[in-house]
């Protein structure tokens, strides 16, 4: 359960509404039962429940079962899709291990840019869901050129690009070392040649297919992340 009050022993959480309808109506919790809380923080504590009335119920913090994880290094630069695939983009990067999810405005991008609140609560229900305990942070949107110009070279770019040579992403991956990594992947209506060619041209990027098929830009976010942590991350 995702909280968003300090965690030590003894600590006292107030669930909010529609945690303590899950607690008491769908988990059916009674006095003395406990739950494991996060806050994103403080790592994952053991809680038990006190006095349960209908509407109000106190969590307290007994024991750390989890530490603070360090925050995943990997950076997932996606552009936004329809609201509702954009919904599942971002679970899909959380259960993945995205560490920081940045929306990119491309030339093709559909839509406005995503709201940042909306997608920062669908990442905590995704970390709710897959026990992850550093929350992704949810930066917002930029522009692709933008990205690029401030881009810290010492992060290899990682560029999903169907039209990328080569045999494979395999090796491309396994040769990036240990750098921290960033994973970009394209809009529905795919990349300009403009963008396209800049991306090629920079040192720092890493153009990868992802087969001969073309696919979906969040079958190519879940098949990319998929590759760069079975080849890079945990
Ligand atoms: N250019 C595509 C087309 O012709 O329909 C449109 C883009 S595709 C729907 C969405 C994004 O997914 C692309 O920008 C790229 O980042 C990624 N992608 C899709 N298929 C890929 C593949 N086979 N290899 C690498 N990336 C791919």
């Amino acid at each position: 359960l995702f909280v968003k009050v300090p965690l030590s022993e003894g600590a006292t959480v107030t669930p909010d509404t529609a945690q303590t309808h899950y607690l008491l109506h769908v988990l059916r919790m009674v006095e003395g039962a406990e739950v494991l809380v996060f806050n994103g923080v403080d790592g994952e504590w053991r809680a038990r429940l006190g006095h349960a009335s209908k509407k109000l119920v106190t969590l307290t913090a007994v024991e750390q079962t989890r530490p603070q994880p360090d925050p995943s290094p990997l950076l997932f630069c996606f552009a936004p899709l329809k609201v509702g695939r954009l919904d599942y983009l971002v679970q899909k990067a959380v259960e993945m291990g995205a560490g920081t999810i940045q929306p990119v405005m491309t030339q093709h991008t559909q839509g406005a840019a995503p709201r940042r609140d909306k997608m920062q609560a669908n990442a905590v229900e995704a970390a709710e869901q897959c026990g992850v305990l550093a929350v992704p942070a949810i930066e917002d949107a930029v522009k692709l050129d933008a990205l690029l110009d401030g881009w810290d070279a010492s992060r290899r770019l990682v560029f999903c690009d169907e039209d990328a040579p080569g045999d494979g992403p395999l090796a491309a991956l396994q040769a990036l070392g240990p750098s921290p990594v960033a994973l970009l992947v394209g809009p529905e209506g795919g990349f300009s040649d403009a963008e396209r060619q800049r991306l090629r041209a920079l040192p720092f990027v890493t153009a990868i297919p992802l087969g001969p098929r073309i696919l979906r830009a969040d079958t190519a976010a879940v098949a990319a992340l998929a590759l760069v942590q079975a080849t890079l991350g945990d």
